[in-house]
């Protein structure tokens, strides 16, 4: 099958690999639609981790389900799946409480597990022609019947749309709140998003780039461009100087010349000053910058200067972490199914996967209006 293999920083190419099978008895097996490029793709092909050359990319994966292994009961031939990013084993200590992102089988020792992705785990991605579900039953979401007609929107149930949610759970966003958002890149978009459908009443937005600025305000949100201010000042005027009830962080630890920062603790330490006392803080944005090879490097990976008297003096609290996904892709899913949500509605580029080594060096430059490629294979 054709796939698109990483060689190495900013190198990454369409070649042939071999098809995958079925391996365990509780396999699928994915004849590929649709598969998004992310912004934590970019972590890998920037060559701020330590993948291994020859690894298939894509964990933002839909298609339709070819083949199943003897112990799947649920999942048929046929139908139409989209495949959170985090790979769940459905059985242990914290897949039982929904925690799919940290699931303690697939990938043991480590924060979970996910497809082509460097540090969790040896499973290939799905930016290529056919995947591999291990769990198949617990790790495909069944769509709807209108999974085609609306398969960019259901494309993102996959990880940005669950993702932008988890950032106003973490940070806990109520009806008639104020909340700003670090970051307009797609998961900040779909946290804008999110926080509306959570009933936020004001949703400020930060980035420097205008087109997503503009998205954010489609979606929404009160665009606040840092480039024409200090963000942390802008924040404060919209909000009677005492700053927003929540914050989400959407922009993680971001390559220093490309944003011309030194640091990756900008956006903590301004969040710490753009929010109220007593508010709270979810934080989606990757902060760890290099592949960890050992429980004790995971730990090591993102020390960063935080201002933590502040962040105690005002009583906040700041929660973290990847998604988990699947706990809540039924509640997302229903939403884009009656109308009510179209997160499609950030996609600026639909490409084949012979497209996609020029779609990444366009979408890591941040170039004007490459804000979310799908790749149809
Ligand atoms: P992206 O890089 O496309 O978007 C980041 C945006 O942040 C850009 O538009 C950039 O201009 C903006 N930015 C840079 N510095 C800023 C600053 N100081 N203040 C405000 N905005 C700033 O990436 P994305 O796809 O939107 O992903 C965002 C982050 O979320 C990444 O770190 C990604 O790895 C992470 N992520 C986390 C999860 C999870 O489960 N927790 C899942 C998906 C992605
Ligand atoms: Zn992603």
């Amino acid at each position: 099958m054709k796939a698109l293999v990483y060689y190495g920083p900013l190198d990454v190419r369409v070649s042939e690999m071999p098809d995958p099978e079925i391996e365990q008895p509780t396999d699928v097996l994915v004849q590929i639609t649709t598969t998004n490029i992310c912004g934590s793709d970019l972590h890998m092909y920037d060559g701020r981790t330590n993948i291994e050359a020859g690894r298939i990319f894509g964990h933002e994966n839909m298609g339709r389900v070819v083949e199943v292994g003897k112990a799947v009961m649920k999942v048929k031939v046929g139908d139409m799946v989209c495949m959170p990013f985090n790979i769940g084993c459905g059985h242990c200590k914290n897949c039982e409480r929904k925690l799919t992102a940290f699931c303690l089988t697939m990938n043991p020792g480590f924060a979970g597990a996910a497809y082509g992705f460097a540090g969790m785990g040896p499973y290939e991605g799905g930016q290529a022609e056919y995947l591999r579900v291990p769990y198949g039953d617990f790790n495909c979401l069944i769509l709807p019947e209108d999974a085609s007609e609306k398969e960019n929107d259901y494309a993102m149930l996959s990880d940005i749309f669950p993702t932008g949610y988890h950032a106003t759970e973490l940070a806990g966003v109520k009806p008639g709140e104020s909340v700003v958002i670090y970051g307009a890149g797609p998961v900040g978009l779909m946290a804008t998003l999110s926080a509306r459908i959570r009933g936020a009443d004001k949703i400020m937005v930060v980035d420097s780039h205008p087109d997503r600025l503009r998205l954010a305000e489609e979606l929404g949100g009160i665009p606040i461009d840092m480039s024409k201010g200090s963000a942390v000042d802008q924040v404060l005027d919209l909000t009677d100087g005492q700053g927003a009830d929540r914050g989400c962080e959407c922009v993680g630890y971001q390559c220093c010349n490309k944003h011309g920062q030194e640091q990756s603790n900008v956006t903590m330490n301004e969040l710490v000053q753009a929010v109220k006392a007593t508010g709270s803080i979810g934080v989606v944005g990757v902060f760890v910058q290099e592949d960890p090879k050992s429980k004790e490097e995971l730990q090591k990976k993102g020390h960063m200067d935080f201002d933590f008297g502040s962040f105690w003096m005002k009583g906040q609290s700041i929660a973290t972490g990847q998604a988990n996904v699947k706990s809540y892709n039924r509640e997302l899913c229903a939403l884009i199914s009656s109308g009510k949500a179209k997160p499609s509605a950030i996609v600026s580029h639909e490409l084949s996967l012979d497209e996609a080594p020029d779609a990444y060096k366009h979408f890591n430059a941040r170039d004007k209006g490459w804000t979310k490629v799908v790749l149809k294979p």
